[in-house]
């Protein structure tokens, strides 16, 4: 593995004050490692050969359940020696969006994606399901470079959003999108304060965003806990497990050959990359990586892209009366402002899922356990603070994910490697449903050399920067997340 691919970036920090992406950066660093349940999901564990940290974590996944996950039928795993144009590695959103462009553009070409579980078991089949407008960094990059550049980046944003609205409608992909808009919740004055900054910097972007406080934000949503909202057109929710699978189908049908149960062990880059898999290899002059938080694994993007997680609950159905007392008539998905903030929304069948509340990272490394009781405590508490009058509802599912992380929480969307052939998306900072949509718009431009605002954006070739030795990092997460408990008051839980 050449220094370049597991290293990619320089040495670019920039200072940050503690806000709600400083702390997750810092959560990065947060929390102590709790190695995880270990029930083992039965049906990727058969083959002992399969490295056990990829794959041994049983997940109580609602959005898996609602897209049949359990009982699918999964494509063979790739046996024996085999060429390809491109292959992708990875079955999330940043390979599948990849695989739709790719298959697009090069309809003669063979296009072989390569998959450890099936598609949508990593962080792209686990999310709270936001269909964010937004990318991640964009409030400090508006500061730095003006509306007009903010601008260009939140369409960019946009693009992905429209991206899952055609797959939806024109493509037969049913993900139970709903596109509902947004509402960011102010918890006391210091968050509803940032809201009207956040109004502003999107209204001088040209973009609408209605402060909302009192009997305004009660039409909206009824909390006790909640001050104010920032109310916002754009952006949706989604199952991304049933995203991803409809994805999977697409592509398939465009001529993508899928090998799911297929792990990666080895990327040996060259004008031919060998990617050498549990039992089989395949050569092929072009690579497109759809890694994310399992990059490490693999020995790339080290101490760049930190594996951060996150976890999620799943109420039971809410029945009428419970959806009328808390009056969330709008079905937006809604996120507070604390640095360890939470993400909620309503599912199609009527529950809620919350997720967030806590980000940990886990000692060198470590990716997410299926769940963890500790941050489903928080997001069980949190949940009832937000909705007394849910009070006794039972929670039905809860689950985890690993997710990509920078410093400077710019994603990045690139290309690398000595001959120029190995093409990535990575560390959407926990904002990729949409996103990743857009990466692989991105990593299709960049292969064919067209040019659009998309490949002009900030994100492409981002330098990652550099985040110390994995080992010493619980250390800093400690410390930092205790500097924030002492001193940060209201603003972190
Ligand atoms: C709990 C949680 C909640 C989130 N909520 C939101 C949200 O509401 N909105 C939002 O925008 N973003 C959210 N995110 C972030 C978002 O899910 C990710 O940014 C996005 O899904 C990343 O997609 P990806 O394809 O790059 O990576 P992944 O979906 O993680 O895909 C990587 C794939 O690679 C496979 N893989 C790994 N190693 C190997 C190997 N060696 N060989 C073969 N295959 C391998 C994995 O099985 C996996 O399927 C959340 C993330 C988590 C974990």
């Amino acid at each position: 593995m050449s220094e370049d691919l597991r290293t990619q970036g320089s040495v670019d920090t920039r200072a940050k004050g503690v806000s709600r992406r400083a702390f997750l950066g810092g959560a990065a660093l947060g929390a102590a490692g709790a190695w995880g349940l270990s029930r083992g999901l039965e049906r990727f564990g058969e083959d002992p050969a399969r490295p056990p940290q990829l794959y041994e974590y049983y997940v109580d996944n609602f959005w898996f359940e609602g897209a049949g996950l359990e009982s699918l039928e999964l494509t063979p795993p790739l046996k024996g020696t085999h060429k390809a144009d491109i292959v992708i590695i990875g079955g999330g959103f940043t390979g599948l969006s990849s695989a739709y462009h790719l298959s697009r553009r090069f309809g003669d070409k063979k296009i072989v994606l390569l998959e450890g579980a099936c598609c949508g078991y990593g962080a792209s089949g686990r999310n709270g399901g936001f269909v964010d407008a937004g990318i991640p960094g964009l409030m400090d990059y508006v500061k730095e470079h003006g509306p007009e550049a903010g601008r260009k980046a939140f369409d960019a944003s946009l693009y992905g959003v429209g991206q899952i609205r055609e797959l939806a409608k024109d493509h037969g992909v049913e993900c139970d999108f709903e596109e509902n808009g947004m509402l960011e919740a102010a918890i006391g004055e210091e968050h509803a304060k940032a809201l009207e900054e956040h109004q502003e910097t999107y209204r001088s972007m040209g973009l609408t965003a209605d402060l909302i406080q009192g009997k305004d934000l009660e039409a909206e949503i009824r909390s006790p806990r909640y001050t104010a909202g920032l109310k916002f057109p754009y952006g949706g929710i989604v199952n991304p497990a049933k995203l991803a699978q409809g994805m999977k189908a697409l592509v398939e049908r465009n001529g993508v050959e899928i090998r799911e149960r297929t792990v990666v062990m080895d990327v040996k880059p060259g004008k031919q990359h060998r990617i050498v898999t549990e039992m089989g290899e395949i050569s092929a002059p072009v690579l497109v990586l759809g890694l994310n938080g399992y990059s490490h694994k693999l020995g790339l993007f080290v101490n760049r892209v930190m594996p951060l997680c996150s976890y999620v609950i799943a109420t039971e159905p809410l029945s009428k009366a419970q959806w009328e007392a808390i009056g969330w008539q709008n079905r937006q998905g809604v996120a507070d402002m604390r640095v360890l903030f939470d993400y909620q929304r309503p599912t199609l069948d009527g529950r809620i899922v919350v997720g967030g509340s806590d980000y940990p990272y886990y000692a060198n490394d470590g990716l997410s356990s299926g769940n963890y009781e500790p941050v489903i405590d928080l997001l069980t508490k949190s949940l009832f603070t937000t909705f007394p009058q849910l009070e006794g509802l039972r929670i039905d599912h809860a689950w985890g994910g690993t997710m990509g992380f920078t410093l400077d929480f710019v994603p990045s969307v690139g290309v690398m490697g000595e001959y120029d052939n190995i093409f990535y998306g990575v560390a959407y900072n926990g904002e990729g449903v949409a996103f990743a949509q857009t990466a692989g718009r991105i990593i299709t431009e960049l292969m064919t050399g067209e040019r659009s605002e998309l490949s002009d954006l900030f994100v492409v070739n981002h330098r990652m920067p550099y985040m110390g030795p994995a080992g010493t990092r619980i250390l800093f997460a400690r410390l930092y997340k205790a500097y924030l408990e002492r001193f940060g008051g209201k603003t972190v839980r």
